[in-house]
């Protein structure tokens, strides 16, 4: 069986068919961070997601080219620009930084291109340019430019391919400035919005006069330029369908009057103890907020990876404590099976020729995991049954392990099979690696006490440790730090 996606523009399971004749190259544009603020757990569900995507891609052979904007000028960054008194670019500069550490803290691969909306102004100009001459913009009387929805459809094209929407109310002609706003007010929309008092600084020459972008025109300019007309996959929360996307569709195609994009993906909403996030209720989480809570970049990537993408998923402080514990079991298995089987070193090697073969059914659950794994994610990335191939294979190694018939040699080609999975998952991290340097210190000075036969000054160390969190396991390929 091969990948298969829903597509929200189909609302079906599609085969997934890049456009490359080769089919190797993918093009995928996810909707970057709106750099006003930190990005809340919401939003890092949906750029975890982009993740996945990204990395299963991958791990498929495919050359992704993944691209994110930042969009760095919109309403509300104009609003938090002129009561912070600051300059646009310091502002955004701040957030934009923090964004990316945030990202890097979750394990994210890092997008090829990362697109800034202020430095394509040339760009969106161009692509507003190409609307007027098509005669589906106009430019209002206060010097803003707008799309026609009307012009748009009597040219033969649907405005509304992502939901369903109702045009009997619409009045021909009646705006919309704002950048966002519900699909009961479908109307004409800002593309190029005239300098306005509140404005301030922010502001770029235009053939319409001094003014800025809107946010729709943004992504339609940068996803364009870089990854071209028509593209494979654009991913974004399901907050985003209506206005944004099915503005972007409509500034796209009727830009270049080729399809714009082959999947629509979208990410479910998330709540967090069973309501939706607001600052009110207290339920309302950045990823600073959780790290401070003593949680871990890896625990909530493994907890906002657990429920599929299409699925409301409720986020708790309990969900993250058992995230914890999921992990200390993988980790636990991870780390026997390398003790048990890694490196296949040359004596092993010629140890194992001239061991009998053994039939695969006999190397067993752990071999098999790579492919019960593509199997669930190939299904629309069905998250939750890949976990469930993971714990199993766990369960199976952990037993073959106690009942010590797991030879180096089937240990290793496990460690691979998990590594394989991992590449896609993201959520590795090395016992010793993980150790701040000040832990990975004192096992040092723990070492060159008992070198010294100096115990008493060894047991001291190890209980300073034991403090701080961390046990000492004398194995017999030396000691190890293990979190307690
Ligand atoms: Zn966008």
């Amino acid at each position: 069986m091969g990948l298969k996606f829903f597509n929200t523009l189909s609302r079906s399971l599609q085969d997934f068919v890049p456009l490359d004749p080769a089919g190797k190259k993918v093009g995928l544009y996810c909707c970057g961070p709106t750099v006003y603020d930190f990005a809340h757990i919401g939003n890092w569900r949906t750029f975890v997601f982009s993740d996945l995507v990204r990395r299963y891609l991958e791990f498929k052979g495919y050359e992704v080219r993944h691209v994110m904007n930042v969009t760095d000028v919109e309403d509300k960054i104009i609003q938090r620009v002129r009561e912070s008194k600051t300059s646009l670019r310091e502002f955004t500069g701040r957030f934009e930084t923090a964004f990316f550490d945030d990202l890097k803290m979750l394990n994210c691969r890092m997008p090829d291109e990362t697109p800034r909306a202020t430095e394509h102004i040339a760009e969106i100009i161009s692509l507003i340019e190409k609307l007027l001459a098509h005669g589906i913009a106009y430019q209002a009387a206060d010097g803003s430019v707008y799309f026609s929805i009307e012009k748009y459809r009597v040219g033969g094209r649907t405005y509304g391919q992502l939901l369903k929407l109702n045009f009997d109310e619409m009045r021909a002609g009646e705006r919309v400035k704002s950048d966002e706003y519900a699909k009961e007010a479908i109307a004409d929309f800002a593309l190029w919005k005239a300098r306005a008092p509140e404005d301030g600084e922010v502001f770029w020459p235009s053939p319409w006069g001094a003014g800025r972008p809107g946010w729709h025109i943004e992504c339609s300019a940068m996803s364009m330029k870089i990854l071209g007309p028509s593209f494979d996959l654009h991913l974004g929360g399901e907050d985003l369908i209506f206005p944004h996307h099915e503005d972007e569709i409509a500034q796209s195609e009727g830009a270049t009057g080729q399809p714009f994009v082959k999947y629509w993906l979208h990410g479910a909403f998330l709540l967090v103890e069973g309501r939706k996030m607001s600052k009110s209720l207290g339920n309302f989480f950045t990823l600073r907020d959780l790290l401070a809570k003593g949680f871990s970049g890896r625990e909530i990537r493994y907890l906002l990876l657990t429920a599929h993408y299409r699925e409301t998923f409720n986020f708790t402080l309990d969900g993250l404590q058992a995230a914890h514990t999921a992990l200390a079991r993988i980790d636990e298995c991870v780390g026997k099976l390398r003790e048990i089987g890694a490196p296949i070193s040359e004596s092993a090697r010629s140890d194992s020729a001239a061991e009998p073969k053994r039939a695969d059914s006999e190397i067993g659950a752990p071999a098999d995991l790579v492919a019960r794994f593509t199997d669930a994610l190939d299904h629309d990335l069905n998250i939750s049954a890949a976990w469930g191939e993971v714990f199993e294979w766990v369960r199976e190694t952990n037993r073959r392990i106690a009942e010590k018939s797991l030879p180096a040699r089937d240990a290793a080609t496990a460690l691979a099979a998990w590594e394989n999975v991992n590449a896609v998952l993201g959520i590795a991290a090395a016992a010793a690696a993980e150790a701040p340097p000040e832990i990975v210190a004192l096992l040092e000075a723990r070492e060159a006490a008992r070198e010294a036969r100096d115990f008493k000054r060894a047991d001291a160390v190890r209980n300073e440790l034991k403090a701080k969190g961390w046990v000492i396991e004398d194995t017999p390929k030396g000691p190890k730090l293990k979190k307690v």
